[in-house]
């Protein structure tokens, strides 16, 4: 697959990222099961075979199931890690803990950081993580404090790059001018179903600080990649139809998959963006990885964005 460079740093990603929010499987339970296992392998293995080189994590995703898992896989395969990159992030405090008032909240105090990272690095079973990223921006995130606790994990050597996700611009520079080394990503829901930051500069300041953008949910989330009707009760019926149907017609012409096609639109931007994967299906894990073989035109690709948009562009 295609390579990319993370930020101005010397780590090098597929185009396609695969995402591990999804590999635990669904329910409520997050206890650690053999069926669990097998599903996140099928789709661990599905990615690594088709040339998926960088795996998304978070602390939070299945409360720490889908890190544990990954470990447990990463053992099984010799010489995998020394291939791929790993990212982990921290911030997001699921709700009940510590006691059962407590809500859902955002937590980037350097005790926090640097507890997690250790914890994710427990659960996945390896020295350093690739890429650490805060999840999201804490309202109450001291800046020289997050920068404090980041320059502790990459001193020891726990963390290699930096990177923040779901910060605004303003957000995204306050932290900068606190930090002392880069800021590698912005992790961003970028999608045709999303087009928010192709139009509130956050596009604009990765390429002019030499950011990569991740982009999360490039399919919506799974809205525009299904082959399901859409029922005209569903919220926004005729934007996903008008987006899917567009795709469509050019993945015919191109003989291709409609989410190959989606996912070369955000490819082809030059931000040189990295969309995350999400899907646990090989098949689907497979379809997706042509995206980065196509080229769209850029009649297509304005095509894309004006069945998106909902009417000609001004
Ligand atoms: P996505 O790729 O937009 O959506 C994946 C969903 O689409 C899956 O449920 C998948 O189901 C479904 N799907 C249906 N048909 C498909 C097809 N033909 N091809 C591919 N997928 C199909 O992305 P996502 O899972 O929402 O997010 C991707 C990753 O982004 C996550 O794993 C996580 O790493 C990251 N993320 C980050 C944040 C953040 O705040 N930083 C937020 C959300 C996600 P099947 O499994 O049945 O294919």
């Amino acid at each position: 697959m295609q390579t990319r460079t993370l930020g101005g740093s010397s780590l090098v990603s597929s185009a396609l990222a695969y995402g591990c929010w999804r590999i635990a499987g669904h329910g409520e339970s997050h206890e650690f099961t053999t069926e669990r296992l097998e599903h996140a392998r099928r789709s661990i293995f599905a990615a690594y075979e088709h040339g998926y080189s960088l795996f998304d994590h978070a602390d939070i995703y299945a409360h720490g199931l889908g890190e544990e898992l990954f470990g447990h896989i990463l053992k099984e395969v010799g010489g995998m890690r020394s291939q791929i990159l790993i990212t982990s992030k921290c911030g997001i405090v699921h709700a009940g803990a510590p006691d059962s008032h407590s809500p859902y909240r955002y937590d980037s105090s350097a005790s926090h950081i640097i507890a997690s990272c250790e914890a994710s690095l427990k659960r996945l079973g390896i020295e350093t993580i690739d890429l650490y990223m805060i999840h999201r921006p804490d309202f109450l995130g001291d800046p020289m404090e997050v920068a404090r606790a980041v320059s502790q994990l990459r001193d020891q050597g726990k963390i290699r790059e930096f990177g923040v996700s779901n910060f605004h611009c303003s957000q995204l520079s306050v932290l900068r001018k606190a930090l002392s080394f880069p800021v590698v990503v912005n992790q961003i829901e970028v999608s045709l179903m999303h087009l928010t930051p192709f139009k509130d500069g956050t596009l604009d300041q990765c390429m002019l600080e030499e950011i990569t953008p991740m982009a999360w949910s490039p399919l919506g989330g799974g809205k525009l990649a299904g082959q399901e009707s859409i029922s005209l009760n569903t919220s926004g019926h005729a934007h996903r139809g008008r987006i899917r149907d567009t795709a469509d017609h050019i993945a015919r012409a191109h003989g291709v998959s409609r989410s190959a096609v989606l996912l070369a639109w955000l490819l082809m931007h030059p931000s040189k963006m990295v969309p995350i994967i999400g899907s646990t299906q090989p098949e689907h894990i497979k379809q997706a990885a042509g995206a980065a073989e196509l080229t769209l035109s850029r009649e297509e690709w304005y095509q894309l964005m004006e069945a998106s948009h909902g009417q000609h562009l001004p």
